[in-house]
This record gives structure tokens, sequence and C-alpha cells, in this order.
């Protein structure tokens, strides 16, 4: 084997790749990972990252399976032990401040202390970062600028350069190639693998504020016609306490959010969030996002599969988009574990086919329910409103169910990779 060739080369070190690199670290596989840019490094005095995930208790075991949840959580994170479902209505239907139309999920509920943690992106990255560091076999090929990968090869030949500045051209090929390059993924161009997409009607803008009182244990999502309202606690820093907001709503409107000042801006969402906002004492940052549904046709060709964004984009609105990943990562590296201890070319798409199997209709599922909850509340039709108001009051009243919704939203419902299991 010459320098350059490897057994496997994970295009993107974002978080679902990082994670693919670091389940696949024991196996003695030589990998490459290459991206564009690190993760900028941690200042635990630097206030929240805009960018944020709500990471489920099935992720968090991920996470701790692969050695990097010690470093996450000695940086920073915040559990959330509840989650509120609620639909904002004119004349609020509530009791002692509370809203009635509220469903609440609990952890304790099922005695667990936490649903999950909310952790920002970079943090999560820098941790599986820490974690991959300590394997010898894995080559982090940091910045690098791919220009080309060729699928016509015995093994396919990625061309890259060490940075957009340079044109010296290196040459790197490897049995598997992995796209893990997020939602406008090259490798699945260069793959030729077809998409459907589906861009929602709504966009999203994401807030990081600084609020007044307790630290809050609860995220919670307000459902209004032109789309859901959110709040999401964050982890302090220097005391300070800090959420998220986000808030769907039509292109125009969203625009004409971002444009506008500090005092403006949090004027409108003290007057179009619900009543449980905490007192928020200032605005750190915004960003607008477009909501697209992405799914690639195939996760898996010969010598190639796809994970993360790169397979699948989901509506944000109940935060799945990386818990998914992490299902990715986990089911994929199994995959390649079990066809390399059976002395399988790890390339050959028929090694790959369970992981396909596993992952694409999970996916799939989850894309629709966010699409039935999405056309569900994103509309003033009066008897669908005093329908899914009925049904907000009497699922808060069915522990049954409300069980199970408790243990999807921490990831331990259906079949689980075996890294998603707590040790
Ligand atoms: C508003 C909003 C809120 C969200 N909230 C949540 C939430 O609460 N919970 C949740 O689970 N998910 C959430 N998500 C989704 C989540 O952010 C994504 O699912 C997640 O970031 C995907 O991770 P990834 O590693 O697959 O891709 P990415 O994070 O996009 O990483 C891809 C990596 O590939 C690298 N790369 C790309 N192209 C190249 C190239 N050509 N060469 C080299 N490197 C390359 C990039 O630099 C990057 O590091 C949210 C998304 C949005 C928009």
């Amino acid at each position: 084997m010459t320098q350059n060739s490897y057994d496997v080369a994970i295009v993107g070190a974002g978080m679902v790749g990082a994670a693919i690199a670091c389940g696949l670290g024991p196996t003695g596989l030589r990998i490459a990972i290459l991206d564009r840019s690190p993760p900028p490094p941690y200042d635990a005095n630097q206030a929240p990252d805009i960018r944020v995930s709500a990471l489920s208790y099935a992720s968090e075991q991920i996470l701790r399976n692969l050695g990097a949840w010690q470093f996450i959580s000695a940086m920073r994170t915040c559990p959330y032990q509840r989650m509120g479902v609620t639909e904002k209505l004119d004349t609020p239907l509530s009791f002692a401040g509370a809203p009635l139309n509220q469903t609440l999920f609990d952890s304790t509920d099922i005695g667990h202390p936490y649903l999950g943690h909310i952790v920002e992106n970079n943090i999560t990255q820098l941790g599986l970062h820490q974690a991959m560091a300590q394997y010898d076999n894995i080559d982090l090929l940091c910045p690098s600028n791919i220009k080309s990968i060729d699928f016509g090869t015995p093994h396919p030949t990625v061309l890259f350069t060490q940075n957009s500045q340079s044109d010296k051209l290196i040459e790197l090929n490897a049995k598997l190639i992995i796209g893990a390059d997020g939602a406008l993924s090259k490798v699945r161009d260069w793959a030729a693998i077809g998409m459907n997409s589906n861009q929602y009607e709504q966009q999203a803008l994401v807030a990081t504020v600084e609020y007044q009182g307790s630290q809050q244990d609860i995220t919670w999502q307000a459902f209004t016609s032109t789309g859901p309202l959110a709040f999401l606690p964050l982890m302090d820093v220097n005391k300070k306490h800090y959420g998220s907001l986000v808030w769907y709503d039509q292109p125009d409107k969203i625009r004409q959010l971002m444009a506008q000042d500090e005092q403006t801006f949090m004027g409108e969402v003290s007057k179009n969030f619900p009543s449980q906002l905490p007192p928020l004492i200032g605005l750190l940052k915004k960003g607008s996002f477009s909501l697209v549904k992405r799914h690639a046709q195939d996760y898996i060709d010969q010598r190639v599969a796809l994970a993360g964004d790169a397979a699948h984009t989901i509506n944000p609105l109940a935060g799945q988009g990386v818990n998914l990943g992490f299902q990715d990562a986990a089911t994929l590296v199994e995959v390649i574990s079990d066809a390399h201890t059976q002395g399988k070319d790890i390339g050959l798409v028929e090694n790959l086919h369970q992981y396909e199997r596993l992952r694409k209709i999970e996916n799939q599922k989850m894309m629709e329910i966010m699409d039935l909850f999405y056309h569900l509340f994103s509309n003033n039709n009066p008897p669908l409103k005093l329908l899914r108001n009925i049904g907000l009051v009497l699922a808060d009243k069915l522990p049954f169910g409300k069980n199970k919704v408790i243990k999807y939203a921490m990831g331990l419902e259906g079949k689980l990779p075996k890294l998603a299991k707590p040790t």
C-alpha cells in the first residue's frame, strides 16, 4: 500500500464524519478524513455560538461509546428535562399562568433525569476531533480543498489541494469513500447519486439571547398558523443565562426580522412569543436558514456511502437532524466493521446494503412525521385548530402515549445500533 492509499476516505470532518472516523478507529483500517477547515478552539469565556443542536439521550450514548462525550461535557452542555408543545392562541387557554392546551413531556415520568442536552455544534465536533486524535490509523487532512473524485478507477481517486490558495494537487485513493460533507454534498454529485428535494414555504430565524431569572430546563415549541416559535435553553457562561429562539415564518417576514435593529427585533419577540418566554435582556446574534427537505435516492453505490446531511436534511422543528446523522454513523460503522472482520471488501456495494436497509426507512419515517406536524399546524383552518388543541389537551393526560413520545425524543424507540446502547 502506498502512502496515499487508504481503506476509507471520509469527506467532511463535521459532527457526522468525525463520528464515523472515531467509530472506525478501533478496526485498524487506514482512514483519511478531509475537511476545508477545523472547528474553532474552545473558549470558556465566549458566549454560546448560534449553531446549536438538541442531542438526544441516544446520541449522547453514541458519543460516549466513541470516547467523545468526556471531552464535550468537560467543555459545556445544557441538559434539559422537559419539552413543551402548545399552540399559541389569540385568546390563550391558561390556568395559573400555564397554557392548558400544552403537552408537557418530562423525562422523570420514565425515571430519567433528562431528555437530552443542548450543545453547540462546534463543541460536539471539537470533542469528536479530540477523541479521533488518539488513533494513529486516522489521518486528519485539514485544511483540504477537494477538486474531484473519480469513481471510474478500481479504487476511487480523490484529488485535493491543501488549501484554497494552493494549486498543488495531491492524490489519494481509497476502497470506500464516505460522503459526510453536508447538505450540498459534492460526493453525492461526483458519485452521480440522485436526490429528491422540496423547499418548505417557511424559513427559520435563529437568535441567541440573554435572559434573566433561573436557568431553564425546558425546551418548548408554540405552533402558530405562520409557523412555530421555539425556545431552547443554552449553557450558562460566566453566570449569565443564554437561550436560543427559533422563529419559523414566511420568507418576507424573516427578511424583515433579520433587517431589524436589536430594540425593534426584541420588541417583535416579546409581542409574538408566548408568555412562557423568560425575561430577555439582550440579543447576541441572529441568522436565518431556508428549510429544504432533501433525501438521496440511494445511500450507497459501488465504493461510496452517504451519511448525515449528505444523505438527508429534515425540517428542524423537532431538532432531529444530527440525531439521525449519528444513527447513520453508528450503523455504518457497524456494517463496515462486520464486513472487515469477515474479510470482505468494505467498498463493494453488496457489503453495504445493510446500512441503507436499516437507515433509509427510519429517516424517511422521521421526515414524514415532521411533514405531518408542519402541515397540521401551519394553517388557520377552524375545525383543524379545534381538533389539534383538543389533541394537545388530551395528549397531556394520556401517560402511555406520552411515555412513548418521551422515549422517541430520547432516541430510545426502534432498533438501535450497538454504539447507541448504554455501556
Ligand atoms: C436552524 C437549524 C436548527 C437545527 N437544530 C438541530 C437540533 O436541534 N438537533 C439536531 O439534531 N439537528 C439540528 N439541525 C440539523 C443539524 O445542524 C445538521 O443535521 C448537522 O449539522 C449535520 O451534520 P453533518 O456532519 O452531516 O454535516 P455538516 O455539519 O454540514 O458538516 C459537513 C462538513 O463537511 C465539510 N465539507 C463540506 N464540503 C466539503 C468539501 N468539498 N471538502 C472538504 N470538506 C467539506 C464542511 O466543512 C463540514 O465540516 C438544525 C439545522 C438547522 C438549519
